[in-house]
């Protein structure tokens, strides 16, 4: 059985337009619109009212606890209603349509103030629980996908170290078979959201004699495991979004291993290949033009034709966007699969953040430098800071360059050295 895989409608129920007039007279009864808080605006954006446009947060431990309460809650709440997994088998805890079902509530929920995306929800429902879906065990299934699917607890990804990112089948991290369970040992890095999360996937090495992609086995691991330690790292955006993480002697027993010994690649693939999937869709995090439009207006700046270009180069970005993602969902409600066509969205996706960011010191100027407690103006710092990190998170615009061109455009491989060498061999 496929994972977020449509049941193809069964019942004949669900007829789009239908199924839209549903949705928004649901979110009409959960949440405030959008257009009573001021023109074009968000919660965020209305005069008066708290504005937030960070990319990363910066908050307290525990008003980031409560912040990832209040989206975990938002999420069962539309999977209770059934407006949330949508595309997932019933089976599994989903309702079966298809993605053209994703994108229409996805498009309705955009006009209420619902509450923002959070990275370790989104990491746990749309990586994490499809991979437990594809190569989970009977009992991993049973015990961890609803859990997972529903953000009751929550999964962080323990893939990068501090030697291998983009080359991330380099790692290191060791685990050494031990009776009925293994032995970890190593440090994993950029871990975000660790400090909240529950669990985490986590890929070691089994086998350092063999090629370095043969060697990697993948794990659930409870962070609760004694030898576990999580330590948040403090980023230029202010807050301490992602985390190191250190394993020391330890234990994982053999009934937590995802998929097989030596197939950990693989295992990661599935994982990235979703988090392809996910990133740049509608991740709700940053400003933009929603957001810009109205500042340029209150502080006068509309009319000015420089900030009219940087303000038309957003809104051209953000709307071709759209329209990729539908050609994307219209592509996957005709069956072609997603693939490395994810390196565009996630580049584009990217580069619409840069170009926000370019709009608003265009519209903001001096305003940026100082916090004077003028509604909408230094908290643009927090979007400025933070796009970047993206350019990096979930494979550098480099690497989606390189895929781009060599399994988009079918341009020469890049030169892999090392492919066929055992791990143990390779210079580090
Ligand atoms: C916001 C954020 C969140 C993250 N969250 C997680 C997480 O939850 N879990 C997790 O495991 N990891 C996470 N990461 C880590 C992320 O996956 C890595 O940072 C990323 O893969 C790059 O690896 P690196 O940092 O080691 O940089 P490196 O791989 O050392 O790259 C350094 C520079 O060299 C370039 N480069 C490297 N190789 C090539 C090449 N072959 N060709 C051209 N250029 C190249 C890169 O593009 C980059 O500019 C996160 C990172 C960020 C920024």
């Amino acid at each position: 059985m496929g994972v977020r895989q449509s049941d193809g409608d069964p019942d004949g129920a669900q007829d789009l337009e239908a199924f839209r007039r549903r949705a928004r007279s649901w979110l009409a009864e959960h949440a405030p619109s959008r257009e009573g808080l001021g023109p074009g605006a968000g919660a965020e954006g209305a005069q008066g009212a708290s504005y937030d446009v960070s990319v990363f947060h910066d908050l307290s431990f525990d008003d980031e606890k409560a912040l990832i309460e209040r989206v975990a809650g938002w999420h069962r709440q539309k999977i209770d209603a059934g407006f949330g997994a949508l595309d997932w088998p019933r089976e599994d805890g989903g309702v079966g349509l298809g993605p053209e079902f994703v994108e229409a509530f996805a498009a309705e929920e955009t006009r209420f103030a619902v509450p923002p995306a959070h990275e370790l929800v989104s990491v746990t429902v749309h990586l994490i629980a499809p991979t437990i879906g594809l190569v989970g065990t009977p009992e991993q299934r049973d015990r961890l996908l609803r859990t997972f699917l529903r953000a009751e607890r929550l999964c962080c990804q323990l893939f990068s170290e501090p030697g291998a990112g983009s080359d991330l089948a380099a790692l290191g991290t060791r685990a050494v078979r031990d009776g009925d369970g293994w032995v970890v040992n190593g440090q994993k890095v950029w871990s975000s959201g660790a400090q909240f999360a529950a669990w985490g996937m986590v890929l070691v090495r089994t086998d350092p004699d063999v090629p370095k992609h043969a060697g990697i086995t993948a794990f659930l691991l409870p962070l609760d495991t004694p030898g576990v330690t999580v330590r948040p790292l403090r980023q230029m955006s202010g807050g301490t979004s992602f985390n190191e993480v250190f394993l020391d002697d330890v234990r994982i027993p053999d009934s937590l291993r995802l998929g097989a010994v030596g197939a950990g690649w693989k295992v990661a693939l599935t994982t990235l290949g979703f988090e392809r999937e996910a990133t740049g869709g509608h991740s709700g995090v940053g400003g933009g033009w929603r957001q810009l439009a109205p500042l340029a207006c209150a502080l006068g700046r509309f009319d000015d034709p420089l900030v009219r270009q940087k303000l038309a180069d957003v809104y051209i970005s953000e709307r071709l966007a759209e329209v990729a993602s539908l050609r994307e969902a219209a592509g996957r409600a005709s069956g072609r699969p997603g693939g490395p066509e994810g390196s565009l969205r996630k580049l584009h996706w990217v580069r619409s953040l840069a170009l926000a960011s370019v709009a608003a010191e265009a519209v903001l100027g001096a305003r940026l430098v100082a916090d004077t407690g003028e509604w909408g103006t230094f908290a643009w710092t927090a979007h400025i800071l933070g796009a970047p990190g993206y350019r990096i998170a979930g494979g550098s615009d480099e690497i989606q360059r390189t895929i781009i061109a060599e399994r988009l455009l079918g341009l020469p491989s890049e030169e892999r050295v090392d492919r066929n060498r055992p791990w143990r061999e390779i210079p580090r």
